[in-house]
């Protein structure tokens, strides 16, 4: 994180979901070092959130570790209600918590299915749900933002990429797509802004299994025509201007940032 925390979000309070790692974590300290408060939100790495509250906190940011697992209403409700009580409201709200538990088609169990549901679609439900009635409830501060809130959803090249051996994956992230379009279609009018980022391949620790050896680094690597793995600063420069003024006039929209994969690169030689 800079040492110097900017001013594009300040006087801004923010909540993000499964930051103890990841595109979460880079996200936060993001959003911290462009001056907004944050809500670190973990399922289950206490120690993952407390780091990354740390970092900020040390660059001079503002920011505090909640428990909550986004598939629970009744956890999402409470951690909504303390980072309201705390703060005294939310302007960003970043769904980002994902999972992937694959598995070959013919094998997948109802329970794997169900799970990847419930945690990357049915918790963004929930936390774009309470996000809105909170900016609704809160009214305008055009001192403080235009738009009366903001919302990132954390989706992936594989809302629009079919994924075989991921199908639960795939699906929740193809139904993202359309949870962000329409609410951002049915809020708009009310000035709340809602739009996707959909990462590629981001060194995480999500995809460490296809970047284990380097043949598989190579082949992930074939997939991406700008020929390197994601950086998860990368996604956190961006959500940091999307859910800004400076993107004031974006609503309902995906934002790819894959260094090309969804360019279909096979067809570059072939097709
Ligand atoms: P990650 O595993 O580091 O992050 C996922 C985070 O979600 C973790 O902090 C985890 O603890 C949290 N989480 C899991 N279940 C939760 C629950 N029930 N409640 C609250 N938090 C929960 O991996 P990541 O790559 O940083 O993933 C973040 C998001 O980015 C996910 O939605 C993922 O689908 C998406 N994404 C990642 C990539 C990539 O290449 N890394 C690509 C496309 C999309």
């Amino acid at each position: 994180m800079s040492k110097e925390i900017t001013t594009r979000l300040s006087g801004q309070f923010a909540l993000v979901t499964g930051a103890s790692s990841g595109i979460g974590a880079a996200v936060a300290v993001a959003l911290a070092a462009h001056g907004a408060s944050v809500v670190v939100n973990y399922s289950h790495d206490e120690e993952g959130a407390n780091k990354v509250v740390k970092t900020i906190t040390d660059a001079g940011g503002q920011a505090y570790a909640a428990e909550a697992d986004v598939s629970k209403e009744d956890q999402v409700q409470a951690m909504f209600k303390q980072a309201i009580e705390k703060f005294g409201t939310l302007h960003i709200v970043v769904a980002n918590a994902g999972i992937q538990v694959d598995s070959p088609f013919l094998d997948m169990t109802l329970a794997q299915w169900q799970k990847v549901i419930d945690v990357n679609l049915t918790g963004q439900f929930l936390c774009l749900r309470e996000a809105a009635r909170e900016f609704v409830r809160r009214g305008p501060q055009p001192d403080v933002s235009t738009a009366l809130g903001k919302i990132i959803c954390m989706s992936s090249v594989h809302e629009v990429i079919p994924w075989g051996g991921h199908v639960n994956y795939a699906s929740s992230k193809g139904g993202i797509m359309q949870l962000m379009k329409s609410t951002a279609q049915e809020l708009a009018p009310q000035k709340i802004r809602i739009n996707s980022i959909a990462p590629g391949a981001i060194a995480t620790p999500i995809n460490l299994s296809a970047r284990d050896t380097p043949e598989e680094e190579k082949a992930l690597l074939e997939l991406i025509p700008y020929n390197r793995v994601g950086d998860p600063a990368d996604i956190g420069r961006l959500a940091a201007w999307l859910v800004s003024d400076e993107a004031d006039y974006i609503t309902g929209q995906t934002i790819f940032m894959d260094g090309g994969m969804t360019l279909y690169p096979g067809f570059a030689s072939g097709g």
